[in-house]
């Protein structure tokens, strides 16, 4: 008689199951098994591969959150655990540079972010466009802009950080399935059984780190979507002016809402990028080829604000962003089963809180509780969609 897949049952049980390997998984692995579990983590590609969301050399941290003062309690813990993070692996996870956050003064982005630099007490100065050339001469702003520049904000090295986390999951004992899709899962009473193209395992627990590929894993649970994004570098030719020594990290938004970043110099060169305003895709058919579309709104960007700067980019890629529809994350518990967690932490400014929710999928899974304040994070505020 042939046994039916679901029988087929793999006798090594796991604490706990986390689905996906980028940056939260990463994290969240780590930090379960620093608490003594026992975990697998599967990831359907190889460790750092270039499909998902945590790629591309260089990511964005900062403090003063425009997006809403509820994170900055978050940040700084994240902060504290990068930091302590890079002390043990004796490796650079974390440049400071200071960040500027640039618009015009009445504007969201300048108001937002000074209303968490005063509701936190965030040292902070606020300059004017000349007042950021004559400071930072990587920058070509106009007179009336505005800015809030503050100390701590700088660069995490994403790949770096992602091989750390898992460096260091291993070692307490993780076990890492790479290359490994999960094609389904189930909740029984004696655990959740994982199933992949080998093999089907058990947990008690289960994460879904997924990114991009979550919506299927979890159908109706929490509006997802996914845009593709495309991150370019230009070539600063060694003018220490892009470097890291003398350019802050920055996010600037125009006149016509649209908001650009960038990231400075540190070996690929000057990293900008326009944030959203990509098309909403799918993970498995996104287009990775960058065109001439691509590339004209941040050409023209970097020819207004960082003029210095030879504005045809010298390289790109694409990425995705997974956005719910208030761009917060999810970090919530599954509504039918108790015993499956969602971290959907993307929606463009996920990574800068890899381990802090690492810390928190960690807390809430063995003692039930976390001191972070998560309530705007949680699934209900969506409304459920029937399946069908
Ligand atoms: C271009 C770009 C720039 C960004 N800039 C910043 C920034 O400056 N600062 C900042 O804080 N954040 C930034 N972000 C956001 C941040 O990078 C993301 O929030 C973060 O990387 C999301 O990590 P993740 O683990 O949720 O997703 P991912 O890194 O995509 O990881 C999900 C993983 O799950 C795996 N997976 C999915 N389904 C399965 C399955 N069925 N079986 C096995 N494995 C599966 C995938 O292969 C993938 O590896 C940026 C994002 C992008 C795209």
């Amino acid at each position: 008689m042939i046994c039916p897949l679901w029988e087929r049952v793999r006798v090594t049980q796991y604490d706990v199951a986390v689905i996906g390997c980028g940056a939260m998984g990463a994290s969240a692995s780590n930090s379960l098994a620093s608490k003594g579990l026992k975990v697998l983590t599967v990831e359907q590609f190889g460790l750092n591969h270039k499909l998902g969301s945590s790629h591309g050399g260089t990511r964005i941290i900062r403090q003063a959150y425009a997006e809403d003062p509820r994170y900055v309690p978050l940040v700084r813990r994240a902060f504290e655990l990068w930091e302590e993070l890079q002390a043990k692996a004796g490796k650079t996870l974390i440049r400071l540079t200071g960040g500027l956050m640039v618009g015009s003064g009445d504007g969201g982005l300048v108001r937002d972010t000074l209303t968490s630099a005063m509701q936190y007490a965030l040292p902070h100065r606020v300059m004017s466009g000349r007042e950021v050339n004559e400071n930072f001469p990587a920058f070509s702003l106009e007179d009336e802009e505005t800015a809030v520049f503050e100390e701590r904000a700088g660069i995490l090295f994403p790949e770096e950080c992602v091989s750390t986390f898992v460096g260091e999951a291993k070692l307490l004992g993780c076990d890492f399935k790479f290359e490994e899709q999960v094609s389904g899962w189930r909740g029984r009473k004696e655990g959740i059984e994982i199933r992949t193209e080998k093999e089907t395992y058990s947990a008690n627990k289960l994460v879904f780190c997924s990114g991009a590929w979550t919506g299927p894993l979890i159908p109706g649970v929490v509006p997802l979507e996914c845009e593709r994004q495309v991150p370019m570098w230009f070539d600063a030719k060694g003018d220490p002016r892009f470097g890291a020594e003398r350019m802050p990290i920055f996010v600037a938004e125009e006149a016509d809402a649209r908001t650009f970043y960038g990231i400075p110099d540190v070996g690929q060169g000057v990293k900008a990028a326009m944030h959203h305003g990509g098309k909403m895709v799918a993970p498995e058919t996104v287009d990775r080829e960058v065109t001439e579309d691509d590339v004209r709104p941040v050409r023209e960007f970097i020819s207004r604000k960082l003029s210095g700067l030879n504005p045809e980019p010298i390289s790109s890629t694409t990425c995705l962003y997974t956005n719910t529809p208030d761009s917060n994350f999810v970090v919530d518990f599954h509504p039918d089963d108790e015993r499956v967690m969602i971290v959907s932490a993307c929606s463009g400014h996920g990574f800068k809180f890899a381990p802090v929710l690492g810390e928190v999928v960690s807390d809430l899974l063995t003692v039930g509780k976390t001191t972070q304040d998560i309530s705007f994070l949680g699934i209900s505020r969506f409304s459920r969609k029937p399946l069908a």
